[in-house]
């Protein structure tokens, strides 16, 4: 017997996920995110499960993007934060990576790149990031034309360029950002046409997950949706498309030990938190070693035979430990779910002063991901 901590992966819910963005994409398309691991999923699972369906593939960085080639993914991959060395402009060259142009040091070594010598080598699209309010990366709204000039007299960059801008606030409907960072983008984008042809296709790139539901209004040639295609809302209120999303991941384990103390008698490190009355305790096998919140606060709720039940104490690497009291029945082996379509992660996070995209990045490698189709 192995120690029963598990993700189960539903990789159909990450296609349902997908065909939703989609849907709401529609007639643009979606680059599917697959960066951190596929947001702790498994990258290299979840863009083969979206092999057929995903134009494009974006993640943080090359090494991201060489492990999907390496498990024999051919799509083309979008680098986020683009090359960090020119030896990277070379390997994009090669590989059919795409890059995201964010800053001057980036268009100077695509300046100064030479087209690789080799029979299988493609120009490289590029993503030219503008700056709207996000202050993160990516170039002054009134730089745009000036930068596309450059990025266009490369011998290494293909012609058609994507311009690219990245929103603060699409989590909150009721943030006027959105409609600002959207305004700034769509005046620089105007000045950027009226200095060029008429027939030149110049792409746009807005929206991720958040406005992929919410701002309709920022749907364009590209969207980016990566938290979405893993069933979690990416919003912070009740949303109709946002309730059709089915979370891929259950996390699951099993009690292994069960006991009863007597009130005043404490749990777990630090003492934290002591029976106010005779208590049943039970022991999961989950800990902040297995991804489990370290700062979930006693009450988070854990399902134990499907039933909601308050953790106590704190959390350990290995283990947590639950008040089931309310259980009439108990026992070693019993299943848990820390997580899954009857409680987000987003709940859990809630409880953990985190983000659900957090908690799902930090899964260590020591914990399976089990995958149904
Ligand atoms: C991570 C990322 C996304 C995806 O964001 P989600 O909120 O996960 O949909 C989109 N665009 C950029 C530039 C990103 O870094």
């Amino acid at each position: 017997m192995s120690r029963p901590v598990r993700a189960e992966i539903n990789l159909a819910h990450v296609r349902h996920n997908f065909a939703l963005a989609n849907q709401l994409a529609a007639p643009g398309q979606n680059v599917a995110v697959v960066k951190a691991n596929g947001y702790g999923h498994g990258a290299v699972a979840v863009a083969k499960a979206l092999g057929d369906i995903a134009p494009a593939f974006a993640v943080a960085c090359i090494e991201e993007a060489l492990e999907l080639r390496r498990a024999g993914i051919q799509t083309p991959v979008l680098l986020l934060e683009g090359a960090f060395s020119a030896e990277e402009i070379e390997v994009a060259q090669r590989e059919n990576f795409w890059l995201m142009v964010n800053n001057p040091v980036q268009v100077n070594m695509l300046q100064q790149a030479e087209l690789a010598s080799s029979e299988n080598v493609s120009l490289i699209k590029v993503w030219l990031k503008v700056d709207t309010g996000m202050h993160r990366l990516g170039f002054e709204p009134g730089e745009l034309t000036g930068v596309y000039r450059q990025l266009k007299s490369c011998s290494v960059v293909a012609e058609e360029i994507v311009v690219v801008t990245h929103f603060a606030c699409a989590d909150d409907v009721n943030n006027p950002k959105t409609s600002d960072q959207l305004a700034l983008f769509n005046k620089a984008y105007q000045s950027l046409r009226d200095n060029n042809a008429d027939t030149e296709t110049i792409p746009v790139s807005l929206a991720n997950s958040a406005a992929l539901l919410a701002w309709p209004e920022t749907n364009a040639d590209w969207s980016r949706p990566g938290f979405m295609l893993y069933g979690n809302s990416p919003l912070l209120a009740e949303h109709e498309d946002a309730k059709k999303l089915k979370q891929a991941m259950t996390m699951k384990s099993e009690v292994i030990a069960v006991r009863t103390i007597s009130a005043g008698e404490s749990v777990g490190y630090g003492a934290q938190w002591s029976a106010t009355k005779t208590s049943k305790i039970a022991t999961v096998a989950m800990g902040y070693g297995d991804g489990y919140p370290c700062n979930a606060k006693v009450g988070t709720p854990v399902l134990i035979n499907g039933q909601r039940c308050p953790l106590v104490g704190r959390v350990s690497m290995d283990m947590l430990t639950v008040d089931v009291t309310q259980l009439n029945q108990v026992a070693i082996g019993d299943e848990v779910i820390l997580w899954g379509e009857d409680l987000t992660c987003n709940e859990i996070a809630s409880y953990a002063n985190t983000i659900g995209y957090e908690i799902m990045t930090r899964i260590p490698a020591r914990v399976p991901r089990i995958y149904s189709t």
